[in-house]
């Protein structure tokens, strides 16, 4: 069978999925693929019959932006409920909101502040720790932190947490990560304070992603791998590749730094009462626990159910052909992806990298879709000829 298409979109995940819904819309066919058996990336949910919860395989995935246009662009492919993350922090067996808030502060120290005597003392414990270890120019994650919130509010909350999730020490992590103070202090414990747009899709993010695909121009083939397929592809099919570079090159010149993820799920009558958990402790293996039934606050009835849906988040060391989660950003790996970029230039004289993946950076959902966007745009400019140049892809 042969088709005609004007693009190949690699990967079904939010960016490719935006990216192959603005070229359809301005008359493109195109081509959408995936290695994985499902729609939508890492956001990818299900409905668990027994349950009717939604499960977001791929961890937590809560929609917030501050961008009126991603907003406005996505709203028209699913409806949100009004739901507002919070987070809970679990130390030494006692349950503190995160991020730090004037009632974290004052449940440590067992205190009584109000946010002005909170704001003066922080700075005191951290000039007092910053002088006691003698910090004066912050070199790594450790001195930044103490130097911001003092020895006591870091050890409690980042260090234990930030060294499971990065499975080294936190010296041996860079200062940037933690760029301003942490802290808030009032008794604000939205955990996404600056979003002017937040909630969960009310039917899912497959269903969403479903709905952008929906197109005479689009056709998708999922259980496709890129790999398999590229010597069937004519030279110089304009492509858009959503998957790791390096991979791409089969790890010629190395493999990327990359974290990884392991959730281990269960049914149980023993929940969270609430979205999400850390778990700030050492003792405890797993960063966070999600509770994924309380993002349904659209349907009181999955939520008063006993019954609850628990994933627990291990961090993992990531090996070639596993799940690539977090890229592990600094300045040998960013050194080490361009030189990928260069390969995959001599090698592929049609293909632009996107995505998380492609682009070897940690975005949110909003960003995913607002590069996607201005990726299409520009596309659209350079190809303004919808038809022509088109390539043929042979199944
Ligand atoms: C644990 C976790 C929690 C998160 N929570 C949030 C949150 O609460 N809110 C938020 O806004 N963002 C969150 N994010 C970020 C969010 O997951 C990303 O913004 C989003 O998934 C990016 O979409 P993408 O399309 O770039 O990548 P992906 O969703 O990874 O899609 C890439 C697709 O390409 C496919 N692919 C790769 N290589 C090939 C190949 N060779 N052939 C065929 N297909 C291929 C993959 O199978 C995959 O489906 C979270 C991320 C993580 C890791």
């Amino acid at each position: 069978m042969e088709n005609r298409f004007d693009y190949l979109v690699v990967g079904a995940g939010i960016f490719g999925a935006t990216v192959a819904e603005r070229l359809a819309s301005a008359g493109n066919k195109i081509l959408v693929i995936d290695r994985r058996s499902h729609l939508a990336g890492n956001i990818y949910s299900y409905t668990d019959q027994e349950t009717g919860i939604e499960v977001h395989k791929y961890g937590s995935h809560i929609f917030h932006t501050e961008m009126d246009e991603v907003w406005e662009y996505i709203t028209k492919f699913t409806e949100f409920n009004d739901y507002t993350h919070t987070v809970n922090t679990r130390h030494d067996g006692k349950l503190y909101p995160m991020p730090i808030n004037l009632d974290t502060i004052n449940l440590l120290y067992e205190t009584n502040m109000d946010a002005e005597e909170a704001e003066k003392f922080v700075a005191e414990e951290a000039r007092r720790d910053s002088e006691k270890y003698g910090i004066t120019e912050p070199k790594n994650f450790e001195e930044k932190g103490i130097s911001l919130v003092g020895e006591k509010l870091y050890t409690a909350f980042l260090k234990n947490y930030t060294e499971k999730q990065w499975n080294t020490t936190a010296t041996n992590l860079s200062a940037e990560i933690l760029s301003r103070i942490p802290v808030r202090f009032s008794h604000d414990n939205r955990y996404f304070m600056t979003a002017r747009h937040q909630g969960i899709p009310k039917d899912g993010y497959t269903r969403m992603v479903e709905n952008m695909l929906n197109s005479e121009n689009i056709e998708v083939k999922l259980n496709t791998d890129f790999k398999d397929i590229e010597k069937d592809l004519l030279e110089n099919v304009k492509t858009i590749y959503c998957g790791q570079v390096d991979e791409l090159c089969d790890y010629e010149l190395g493999v990327l730094p990359w974290r990884s993820l392991r959730f281990l799920e269960e049914k149980t009558e023993d929940g969270l009462g609430e979205a999400v958990i850390n778990e700030a402790d050492k003792d405890v293996p797993y960063t966070r626990a999600h509770d994924y039934k309380y993002y349904q606050i659209h349907q009181p009835e999955v939520i008063e159910q006993k019954i609850s849906y628990i994933a627990r988040e291990y961090p993992a060391d990531f090996e070639k052909g596993g799940e690539a989660y977090y890229p592990v950003n600094n300045e040998e790996s960013a050194e080490l992806y361009e030189k990928y970029v260069s390969l995959v230039k001599e090698k592929y004289s049609n293909m632009v990298l996107g995505g998380r993946l492609g682009a070897y950076q940690y975005w949110d959902m909003d960003k995913a879709i607002k590069n996607a966007l201005d990726l299409a745009e520009v596309l659209m400019k350079l190809f303004l000829l919808s038809g022509k140049n088109r390539c043929i892809f042979v199944d």
